[in-house]
């Protein structure tokens, strides 16, 4: 059986050096360890170089996937990228009938939507939780048609998959994989060879060491429930500890020479997480592109910062997770977090070990569009956050079908509301240009491939839409230098007198000027978004087609520091 995974993953321009970065998924190395391990004739299968990264269209993958005779298509789901993976697993299916599609991913909800195969005829196998067992499951059956014998345990002899029987959804079990013998061997030592010529492939497409983060898990799930997160599907809180040689894994991504970035949800939260990262620096060459960059920090504990620091001395971005740090806000998106008074000691801890260049990288991320934050709690976050010397990174609430902001109940008790956004998420090169009008701009997302549709926060009881792009311009203008400095200068002045610093003042006329170009630019985009019924956050100006709302500054004749030269007679 020939057996080709296609991840379809995003390229995400950060705006930073390098411009793209292609993650790499590990989750088809760890499938296909598993099957060598626990499948009943692995030595049959062909496992096919994997595709990573969206850069063709459906048909042109569907051609390739023709092309190679693959027998079983695997496809993973996020929410960047299901109306993708459904309209290839359609036209492969249409074109080889005989082909089998297996389906995984935070995005699906077959395990609990009975009409999934009525509405995705064309998906043979939906896995959800733990992919490994499934999908080996899978592969026995359909190569010796045979299910095996029921495990003690689940008295099933298949788990985590809802199997499509003339339509119907037949599920199986939950089970977490508990598998000693699978989670203490590592899946990338075993796979040196696969793994390289993986990453040559993408290399192939013109990108480099540079541009990959290779993602690397430590330990599976998280102990919370985030109301926006659907980590693990939400199907258990439990935590899982691979318990593999870690050292030479590490080792092993050094000879890659690629970055590296943890999947774990809680990164620091047990005492190896500690060692693994020391190691890890150890192993970093300021010459050579090697290096490990945290970004999920574990919320409970206060050591973020031995992180972050490493983060920041490498030259990736300090990011503070805050989500918010007002009590309603927090209470209402049930997110676990410290007071603001033991996140203002961690911050203290960073900046004093960087020096001049945490004011720089520092950067503060607040989810945007939750229960019970308003424009007013907004600013509170902002002054406190800007008073930390830390830029705010708002991030709009994206509806997540397996998070348990999922649930109706919840969405009726504060009024939220969502609506389909389109984003523009690509190469430059795939940039669709200037288009004639925002009615072609509309248009145009809805057929170009490198528009990503999502569904995102669009009001709640305390916010209009037009106050959701307020708060991201305003985030995107706490880049502004001349911003900074004003801060400085009252924190200065502050602290010469023995005052508290007060930045009221300037977080308001921020908020102004924020407010008036957002309702400026929703003015623009009105008939379209009734029309079509959708969002897209894009800007032209200048001849220049421009992503998101946040290029604001672009976008103001004067510019938004000539503003404040103004304001502050500079
Ligand atoms: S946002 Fe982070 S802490 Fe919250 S549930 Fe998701 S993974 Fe866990």
């Amino acid at each position: 059986m020939r057996i080709k995974f296609l991840a379809n993953g995003p390229i995400n321009n950060l705006g930073t050096k390098p411009d793209y970065v292609v993650y790499v998924n590990p989750a088809y190395f760890m499938m296909k360890y598993y099957h060598t391990l626990r499948g009943k004739k692995p030595w049959k299968e062909k496992w096919l170089l994997p595709e990573f990264i969206a850069t063709r269209t459906a048909q042109e993958q569907v051609d390739s996937l023709v092309r190679d005779r693959v027998d079983l298509l695997l496809l993973a789901c996020f929410v960047w990228n299901m109306d993708l993976q459904m309209e290839v697993a359609k036209l492969y299916r249409e074109q080889v009938p005989q082909g089998r599609v297996v389906v995984g991913g935070p995005q699906l909800t077959a395990h609990k939507d009975p009409q999934f195969f009525e509405k995705h005829p064309y998906v043979d196998y939906a896995v959800y939780g733990d992919g490994e067992k499934a999908l080996s499951d899978i592969i026995d059956y359909l190569s010796t048609g045979s299910r095996g014998r029921p495990s003690r345990s689940t008295r099933s002899p298949w788990v985590n998959t809802v199997e499509n029987v003339n339509g119907k959804a037949h599920v199986w079990p939950f089970a977490m994989l508990k598998d000693d013998w699978y989670w203490s061997v590592s899946p990338y030592l075993v796979q040196k060879k696969f793994i390289r010529d993986s990453l040559e492939k993408i290399y192939e497409e013109g990108f480099t060491n540079k541009h990959v983060v290779f993602a690397v898990e430590f330990a599976r799930g998280c102990m919370y429930n985030c109301t926006y997160c659907d980590w693990s599907q939400n199907l258990t809180n439990k935590v899982t500890r691979r318990k593999a040689e870690w050292k030479l894994e590490l080792e092993f991504f050094r000879d890659l020479d690629v970055q590296i970035r943890e999947t774990d949800a809680n990164f620091g939260q047990w005492k190896q997480d500690i060692e693994i990262y020391d190691y890890a620096r150890s192993l970093h060459n300021p010459k050579r592109n090697f290096k490990f960059i945290v970004s999920n920090t574990a919320k409970l504990k206060r050591n973020a910062d031995h992180f972050l620091v490493g983060n920041g001395e490498l030259g990736g971005q300090v990011m503070l997770s805050f989500e918010d740090t007002e009590e309603e806000p927090l209470k209402a998106m049930h997110r676990p977090s410290l007071s603001w008074e033991q996140h203002q000691e961690v911050i203290a801890k960073i900046r004093h070990r960087l020096g001049a260049i945490f004011n720089r990288l520092g950067v503060g991320e607040l989810m945007l569009g939750m229960p019970k934050q308003s424009i007013k709690t907004f600013k509170e976050n902002f002054k406190k956050l800007l008073t930390e010397g830390l830029r705010v990174y708002p991030n709009q609430w994206t509806l997540l079908p397996n998070s348990p902001g999922a649930d109706l109940n919840y969405q009726k008790k504060y009024g939220v509301e969502f609506k389909e956004h389109y984003l523009f998420q690509g190469h430059n090169s795939k940039n669709p240009g200037v288009p004639d009008s925002i009615d072609d701009l509309y248009k145009t997302a809805q057929t170009n491939p490198h528009f990503i549709k999502q569904s995102m926060v669009w009001k709640t009881n305390d916010m209009e839409y037009v106050d959701i792009i307020t708060v991201l311009i305003a985030g995107s203008l706490t880049k502004s230098s001349i911003l900074k400095e004003q801060i400085i200068k009252i924190y200065d002045t502050a602290v010469n007198n023995h005052n508290d610093p007060d930045i009221s003042a300037v977080v308001d006329w921020l908020f102004d000027v924020s407010a008036k170009n957002a309702k400026l630019k929703l003015a623009e985009h009105k008939e379209a978004i009734e029309k079509y019924g959708f969002v897209v956050p894009a800007l032209i100006y200048r001849n220049m087609l421009y992503g998101g709302w946040t290029k604001i500054m672009n976008f103001n004749p004067q510019g938004f520091d000539k503003d404040l030269q103004a304001k502050y007679k500079i």
